[in-house]
């Protein structure tokens, strides 16, 4: 049998079967063997009435998307296609509790200074549609109860992101919502009514499926099949590179110092392709010594705000740390100068003045970069070694070699650029009725809960969207 898409298109169009509408909800099955049409899976609209959303990727951003839309409008169909399984990176999210959101960001234009990607146009009405508080009351409403932490972070009170994952699944199954698995979208085009024309296949089998879809939302993560299908419908693609990792460090001495802490350090990162100061490149909060390098809250956000920079230089560059950020130098220089005239007699290895708050080993190996022996007494140490020492602690240079990973947290920066979207809707400014939330967009937080609330807010503005127009469709048509 000879098969155009035309042609496939006039077959489904359902003009013949579901009276005289024009609308096709329905789609067809092609086993490319047989070649045989069959109804699918996703089943043919009963009512001229009847509107379908198509979302692509059930993960936060879709399926808080299409809980959204059919909140607001019960009668558009709404169907979620995930390729994979749902909510796979809730699972698998702060190390398995899901950091959900972060409860220390009421301030929305505070907030959006958590995204390095995205901090510029975030300021408007993205949080202030729906913000940390609204998705905490949203997630607290619907019976996942949730805890703050003290440094921010919202976390379930089970501490098991399974909870997450059952509030959402069973608000969309309450709803109606038709979630398939196992099947990815691989092309989408613009029909010349307006609407989207999608191929939806399956991994493991020869299946294909052809869907129109009147309104589609991408919120395929990181995928590259997402960005293909913004590229196949006119979007530009910002390249993608990762964000939020480790820094590997070539220093032997340091990687035996795996496990030490520093609960403050001011930690600036210098990369050759940057002149300018970006004030973002200096960050200050706790780090930690891993076994390949640095890690912890100041590292991961440098990682994230020099993601593209580190990227272009082949994550090569100098970090600068200040161990003892709450103290001028000339007050480092005289606290040492006095510990050596109080500790004389004391092997300097052994007493660090405790107003460093550094722990043993990490004093030894500054004192060993300095070439001070382990022997050595404070009667013994120069003024000239404690102006260095004191130096050292102020600015020292650690070469970073490459990137390492965090396991609890990882996003892709790039994505679909934010200036082609409408960000009040979150509708495409190349096609009406198109939409896109979360990672897919060129936008990416900071560890703590920002990422999700980007996919939380993102699903819900275009889920609102979407649900606001399939609503005044249906009371167009005089159902109501
Ligand atoms: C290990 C890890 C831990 C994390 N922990 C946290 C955390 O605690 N807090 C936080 O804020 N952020 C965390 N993040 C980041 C957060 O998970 C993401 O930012 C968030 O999941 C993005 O949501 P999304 O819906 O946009 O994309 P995703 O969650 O990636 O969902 C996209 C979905 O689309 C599907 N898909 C893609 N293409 C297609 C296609 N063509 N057809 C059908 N389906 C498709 C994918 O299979 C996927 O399920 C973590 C990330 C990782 C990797």
């Amino acid at each position: 049998m000879s098969f155009t898409l035309a042609r496939f298109i006039l077959t489904s169009g359902i003009s013949t079967q579901a009276g005289s509408t024009a609308r096709n909800h329905g789609s067809l099955l092609l086993t490319p063997r047989a070649r045989k049409f069959t109804t699918t899976a996703i089943p043919l609209a009963q009512k001229s009435s009847e509107e379908l959303l198509v979302v692509v990727g059930g993960g936060a951003a879709g399926v808080f998307g299409a809980i959204r839309a059919k909140t607001l409008a019960p009668n558009l169909k709404v169907v979620v296609i995930e390729k994979g399984k749902p909510l796979s990176k809730v699972k698998i999210s702060g190390g398995g509790r899901c950091n959900v959101t972060n409860g220390h960001c009421t301030d929305n234009l505070i907030l959006a200074e958590h995204y390095p990607r995205g901090h510029k146009e975030l300021r408007g009405s993205f949080f202030y549609t729906h913000g940390p508080v609204d998705t905490m009351s949203w997630f607290s409403d619907h019976g996942a109860k949730l805890k703050i932490e003290d440094d921010g972070r919202v976390f379930p009170v089970s501490n098991s992101s399974s909870s997450i994952i059952d509030c959402l699944m069973s608000e969309a199954t309450r709803l109606g919502v038709s979630l398939q698995t196992g099947k990815a979208v691989t092309t989408a085009s613009a029909t010349s009514g307006g609407k989207f024309l999608i191929k939806i296949e399956k991994r493991t089998i020869n299946y294909v499926e052809y869907v129109e879809a009147d309104y589609l939302l991408i919120a395929s993560g990181s995928s590259q099949q997402g960005y293909s299908l913004a590229a196949q419908l006119g979007h530009a693609i910002v390249d993608p590179v990762p964000s939020l990792f480790t820094f590997k460090i070539e220093d032997s001495q340091l990687a035996e110092l795996s496990g030490v802490t520093f609960p403050k350090v001011k930690a600036k990162l210098k990369l050759d392709n940057v002149q300018s100061n970006i004030p973002q490149l200096t960050q200050v909060g706790p780090m930690l010594v891993t076994h390949w390098g640095f890690s912890g809250p100041v590292v991961l956000r440098l990682s994230a705000w020099g993601a593209r920079n580190l990227f272009s230089s082949g994550y090569k560059g100098m970090l600068v740390v200040d161990f003892t950020p709450d103290l001028h130098i000339e007050d480092v220089k005289s606290i040492l100068n006095k510990h050596k005239h109080q500790f004389v007699k004391q092997k300097a290895v052994n007493s660090c003045p405790s107003e460093f708050g550094l722990v043993k080993r990490f004093w030894k190996y500054m004192l060993d970069r300095e070439g001070l022996s382990e022997d050595m007494l404070w009667a013994s140490v120069s003024n000239n070694s404690l102006i260095s020492v004191a130096s050292l602690l102020k600015h020292c240079k650690f070469k970073v070699t490459g990137k390492g990973q965090f396991k609890d947290e990882f996003v892709t920066a790039g994505g679909v650029p934010l200036s082609e979207i409408v960000l009040n809707t979150m509708e495409s400014k190349i096609h009406s009725r198109l939409y896109f939330a979360g990672e897919v967009l060129n936008v990416d937080g900071v560890t703590g809960g920002f990422n999700f609330q980007n996919a939380w807010s993102g699903g819900y503005i275009a889920g609102t969207s979407i649900g606001k127009l399939a609503i005044n469709a249906y009371l167009q048509e005089g159902v109501l």
